[in-house]
């Protein structure tokens, strides 16, 4: 048996074809081309892993499935019936398939009656994706095809690492000029500056007022598109109006990127008629993160590039279905289609679907950060189930995440391996993976793309949707669909008519190959590759600019934490690590954590090359080994977050929020480092 599927890894969603003993190859499609990333290559190797979870476990014991469910609910009853519904939380994640985000929404709303769910999306795009609504009364990671970004002349990276993070996605940015903005001279920005490009290289923290330095010299220079602003845009001028105060001289002074290559840019920019501004976590993983990517959407639509056959801007998603987790309601205020759930009239749509009165479905819940931050708290959660997600690695603040964890009542953790957070649960449910099963994942194109199974599970596993299934029967709510299909086909009619409107994207459509982006309303339409072209998705059609101002990082460098240290990714590990850790041909390439260092900082604070060095912040601190790069900015220090235990870079990171994404700081937090004794 062999199947053409998908990575089961980032957003660019290679394709592949997996062989019955889980042998991967590359597969041509428009997104990869028949090329895979290291990551890709290796991604079979998890499917028969020694560490494996075959068989539940309960207080670290195996147990029948039956015990192990008959305790989860017996739990759940308990706990709600002293406690309230909303005692109970669910967590979820952006690389499950759009039936099981599906699925788990209605879990918690319907079985469990709470309001208590969120996923670790709100990590990755939930900036990008706030910024994109606001502007654009949609958000949809690209609104257009990766292949549109073949013939670009120009195209801005804001802290975006492809090279590394999604290295096909190269392939289609080869004739394009590259300007990267990260304050790490990456893979990517190595790529800019062969292309002809700039790497721009903030301090971290203050890419907003790099941007508004940028539509200071778009004006300045009279690059500004007025005939585009006055046909589809609004809020120009009270957008200006802050920006007019962050010449790039000025803007220069703060971000520390001089105001020559400003000018530089825009100028490009301008003098092209094929360009894109692209953003990624880099942009958007801060307290005022969404902020940040509407300086770059302004930037944009002063220039005309959204909605503009040949250019445009848009997100690079991170997760596998970073894009379809955001739409099908394990999001702590949406509803299935993207619908918010304070909308009387989604909620009515949607208690149709669901057979249930509308006024039964529970309000919004915390977001992410917030709902772990209330365990342990008067009318916080007392039990916690998590999907796809690992937790005391991935959250930041993680010392605090793990005390938190251990004060539940109750950790429910269902995954195919034994991550750091279901090493730590009361109950841990093994599932099958990306190449035993069957469903749907929507790409960072907003492309939906079928996931098909290789192989069977192994004996002892169920599929998550047949854990939410029993789990929703154990709690006397029983009927939910458990195979793929049908639980896609009740997506599609709960998403009907809504923003991310599937209803006309069928199983069998997609086994035929059609390209389905969506909004797809009915069976006979072609989807939508392309976004905006015509209007924006706001109610007059045009796009909003919104005016933001610049505001410092929550934690900055003092005299006892002098340096910014900031976290990414890098080529061989994906998100915590759990799963690449344990590929022995990644692991050897990046066998543990590490701390890019400027060589004048580390003199300065007695390291050289390759020693052990503890980094620390208000919050925590790591073990980290020494890379002394050229290149780094002497203020900033840079740790991937794949590691765990004492090497987890979110010991040190921030938890302050977005006050409208409620995304956390991960890219800026004030750190000391010094030399580990003995070493
Ligand atoms: Fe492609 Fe991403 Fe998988 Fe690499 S990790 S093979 S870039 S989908």
């Amino acid at each position: 048996m062999t199947a053409d599927t998908h990575c089961p890894y980032c957003a660019l969603q290679c394709g592949m074809t997996v062989g019955a003993a889980g042998e991967v190859a590359p597969r041509e499609f428009p997104t990869n081309r028949g090329g895979l990333c290291q990551k890709g290559w290796t991604a079979g190797s998890l499917l028969s892993h020694p560490d494996r979870l075959s068989a539940p476990l309960l207080g670290g014991r195996p147990v029948t499935w039956e015990t192990a469910l008959a305790h989860v609910t017996s739990s759940i009853r308990e706990i709600q019936d002293s406690h309230g519904p909303d005692s109970v939380a669910v967590f979820g994640g952006g690389g499950l398939t759009n039936e099981k985000a599906y699925l788990l929404g209605r879990f918690a709303r319907v079985a469990l009656r709470t309001s208590q769910i969120d996923y670790n999306g709100r990590f990755c795009m939930s900036s990008a994706a706030a910024a994109g609504n606001r502007a654009f009364g949609l958000d949809r990671g690209l609104p257009f095809p990766v292949t549109d970004l073949d013939d670009a002349e120009v195209v801005v990276l804001a802290g975006a690492n492809v090279a590394e993070t999604m290295p096909p996605l190269m392939g289609h940015l080869g004739s394009a000029r590259l300007v990267v903005v990260d304050p790490r001279r990456t893979p990517t920005a190595e790529r800019a500056v062969a292309s002809g490009g700039l790497h721009l290289q903030p301090v971290p923290g203050t890419d907003l007022v790099l941007a508004l330095g940028m539509l200071h010299a778009a004006v300045e220079s009279g690059a500004v598109d007025t005939a585009y602003l006055g046909a589809r845009t609004s809020g120009f001028d009270d957008a200006w109006r802050l920006a007019t105060q962050w010449w790039p001289e000025r803007a220069e002074r703060v971000c520390g990127v001089a105001a020559a290559d400003m000018r530089t840019v825009v100028s490009w920019l301008a003098g092209s008629s094929r360009r894109y501004v692209l953003t990624a976590r880099g942009a958007e993983q801060h307290a005022h993160g969404v902020d940040t990517v509407t300086a770059w959407i302004n930037l944009s639509l002063a220039l005309g590039l959204p909605g503009t056959a040949g250019s445009g801007f848009g997100t690079i998603t991170g997760q596998g279905n970073g894009q379809g987790g955001r739409e099908h309601g394990q999001k702590a205020d949406q509803l299935p289609g993207y619908r918010r759930i304070d909308d009387p009239v989604a909620r009515a749509h949607v208690a149709a679907v669901w057979g249930v009165d509308p006024a039964s479905i529970p309000g919004a819940g915390r977001s992410a950060v917030e709902l772990i931050d209330a365990i342990g708290t008067p009318g916080g959660p007392r039990a916690l189930l998590v999907f796809g997600s690992n937790l005391r690695v991935s959250a930041p603040d993680a010392a605090r995440v793990a005390s938190k964890l251990d004060a539940l009542d109750l950790l429910v953790v269902a995954d195919f391996l034994p991550g750091e957070t279901a090493g730590r649960a009361d109950v841990v449910l093994p599932v099958a993976q990306w190449a035993e099963e069957e469903g749907t994942l929507t790409n960072l194109e907003g492309r939906v793309l079928r996931r098909r199974r290789a192989l069977d599970p192994p004996p002892g596993v169920r599929t998550d949707l047949d854990v939410v299934a029993d789990l929703a029967a154990g709690l006397g709510c029983g009927g939910f669909p458990t195979t793929p299909r049908a639980v896609f086909d009740e997506l599609r009619a709960a998403s009907a008519g809504g923003p991310a409107d599937y209803s006309g994207i069928t199983y069998d459509r997609l086994d035929a190959g059609e390209a389905l982006h969506w909004p797809c309303p009915s069976t006979d339409h072609p989807g939508t590759p392309r976004l905006f072209l015509d209007r924006f998705a706001h109610p007059d059609g045009r796009a909003r600019l919104v005016p933001v101002d610049h505001v410092p990082a929550a934690e900055l460098p003092d005299d006892a934490y002098p340096l910014r240290a900031t976290t990414g990714r890098v080529l061989v590990h994906y998100q915590s690590g759990a799963q690449t850790r344990r590929v022995d041909e990644l692991a050897l390439v990046e066998p543990d954590a590490f701390v890019e260092i400027h060589p004048d900082t580390a003199a300065r604070a007695g390291l050289a090359d390759g020693v052990w060095a503890r980094v620390e912040s208000r919050r925590g601190s790591v073990l980290a080994r020494v890379r002394l790069v050229l290149s780094a900015r002497p203020d900033t220090v840079f740790l991937p977050f794949h590691f765990a235990d004492d090497r987890a870079a979110n010991l040190l990171t921030n938890p302050a929020l977005d006050p409208v994404s409620r995304m956390p700081e991960f890219k800026v937090a004030a750190v000391r480092i010094h030399p580990v004794s003995g070493d």
